[in-house]
This record gives C-alpha cells, sequence and structure tokens, in this order.
C-alpha cells in the first residue's frame, strides 16, 4: 500500500534509538525527508547516516534537548514547515509520589506534556494553511491504564491527552485535514525497557503479556507511519494502544 507522502517532510523527535527511530525509519522508507533529533550527538549521526543509506531521503540530525526552548528552535530553524511531527522524549523516571520534588515534576512536563504542546503550536497552522498535517504524539500504555510508580509519566501525559482531545476535533484542524493522534505503546523491546530489566524480571514480564512477546520497534514505526499517511485523513484525537492484547477492558 502506498502511504501517499512521498515527498513530505517530517520532524521525528527522540529518533536516536527505540520507538522514534522506528517511526523515521518507517517515515523515510514511504519517501518522507526527515529532521531528526535527539540528546546525543553520535549515536544521532549515526542514525542519520543509516536511514538516509537505507532509503536515500534527505535525514537532517539535530542534537538537542527537545524539552529546552533551545531545542526545539533548533529542530525548527531545520524544518520549519513540517507536514508530519512526531513528538517523542524519553519518559520520566519511576518512584513513590512521596519523593517527587517539585523540579521533578517541572522536568517531566517539560519533556512530556508542554515540549509536544509547543511543537504542535509552532507547526499546526502551517500545516492548516497548506491543508495537510499528521500529528502523533508518542505517550504510553499508562496513559489507559496507569501504572503507580510512574506517577510523574501518568501525570504529565494524562495533561498532553486533554489537551490534544480538544485540540483534535476542532474544524480548524481536521476540518483541514490535519490530524493529531496518541499512539499508546505497551512493551517494546528498546534500550529504555529491556534495560530496566534482569533476565528473571524480563522473562516474568513476557510472559504477562498476552501475545507472549515484546513489541518490535519496527510494528509501532509501521503503525506510525499508517496513521501519517494521506488515508488517515479521517483518522484524529485517537489513543491507539499497540501493546499485543496487554490492557484488559472491552474499550
Ligand atoms: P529509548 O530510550 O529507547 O529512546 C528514546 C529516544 O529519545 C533516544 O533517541 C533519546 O536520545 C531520545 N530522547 C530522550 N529524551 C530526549 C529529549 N529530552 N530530547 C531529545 N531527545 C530525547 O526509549 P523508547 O523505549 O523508545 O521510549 C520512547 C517513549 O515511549 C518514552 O517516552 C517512553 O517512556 C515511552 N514508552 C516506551 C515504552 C516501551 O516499551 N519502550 C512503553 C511505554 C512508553
Amino acid at each position: 500500500m502506498d502511504l501517499g507522502l512521498a515527498g513530505k517532510r517530517a520532524i521525528v523527535c527522540g529518533a536516536s534509538k527505540g520507538l522514534g527511530r522506528a517511526c523515521a525509519d518507517a517515515l523515510a522508507s514511504e519517501g518522507v525527508e526527515l529532521t531528526i533529533c535527539a540528546r546525543t550527538e553520535a549515536a544521532l549521526r549515526q542514525a542519520a547516516e543509516e536511514i538516509g543509506q537505507a532509503t536515500g531521503v534527505t535525514v537532517e540530525a539535530v542534537a538537542c534537548d527537545i524539552a529546552t526552548e533551545d531545542g526545539r528552535s533548533a529542530v525548527l530553524a531545520t524544518c520549519p514547515e513540517p507536514d508530519i511531527l512526531v513528538n517523542n522524549a524519553g519518559g520520566p523516571p519511576p518512584g513513590d509520589f512521596r519523593d517527587f520534588s517539585r523540579d521533578d515534576w517541572i522536568a517531566a512536563l517539560d519533556a512530556n506534556m508542554l515540549a509536544p504542546i509547543a511543537l504542535i503550536r509552532a507547526t499546526v497552522d502551517g500545516m492548516i494553511e497548506r491543508g495537510f498535517g499528521r500529528i502523533v504524539n508518542i505517550t504510553s500504555g499508562a496513559v489507559k491504564a496507569p501504572i503507580g510508580i510512574l506517577g510523574l509519566s501518568n501525570g504529565a501525559r494524562a495533561g498532553l491527552t486533554g489537551f490534544v482531545a480538544g485540540i483534535a476535533r476542532d474544524k480548524k484542524t481536521v476540518g483541514r485535514n490535519v490530524t493529531i493522534n496518541n499512539l499508546l505503546p505497551g512493551a517494546f523491546a528498546t534500550d529504555r525497557l529491556m534495560g530496566m530489566f534482569d533476565e528473571a524480571a524480563r522473562e516474568r514480564r513476557r510472559g504477562s503479556i498476552p501475545a507472549q512477546r515484546f513489541g518490535v520497534p519496527a510494528e509501532f514505526g509501521q503503525l506510525c507511519a499508517f496513521v501519517c499517511s494521506a488515508q488517515a485523513g479521517y483518522l484524529t484525537g485517537q489513543n491507539l494502544l499497540i501493546d499485543g492484547g496487554a490492557y484488559p477492558g472491552t474499550l
């Protein structure tokens, strides 16, 4: 299926590895020109080279912290008029909510709520003017089924989710072929998740997933590419779980 994206421009945040990298790979495979960012320059440059070599698309790499104003300005200077925006950053640390300081909360809000909102604000009007836009926020399955020790993540992502719900259904966005959706990963085999477990814990976690395996980042990237596709213009304001059946609810 041709997703109708060849020649479009995308900003993909947090794309040197993991789920962001998988989204960048899948979009590049569809002929999307990329601006990718991550904090570690060497890893980001290597990702950009690999993606460019594999697909032939232009990949600009901007090493920055997307949670900062300077970082976002650098990304937007490189790609001021994206057709696609994939918001992503590392998740906040786990812990007992009693131990979280105000600074911990501000850092979580900056990375997982305010940075995506700032990038949406900076790019959505151009998408509306051009009559095409796809915004995807990588959030978490914990938005639907909160995990106690991930209080910072639960709180910050709930804020982003509420904000998106309000603007995605506006006539000015979806009425102009600009969609905004959230992708909610369950357990994917990325460095971040695998780094949290020893061998025994990993097996227990794997066994708890109805699919009996961790998600493969490429599966996530391909869902992202479809949500960004020309065919997905009627899909907006949704929170799409991709979790191997882990969420137990009917809806
Ligand atoms: P990862 O650590 O494998 O990759 C994160 C990427 O984002 C890296 O490229 C890193 O350099 C970049 N990054 C992190 N913080 C950044 C920042 N402030 N500015 C710019 N770049 C930044 O992580 P992942 O597993 O791919 O997770 C991505 C997101 O999805 C995280 O928010 C995570 O909490 C969430 N998530 C992941 C899973 C999972 O199973 N992997 C499950 C639920 C939620």
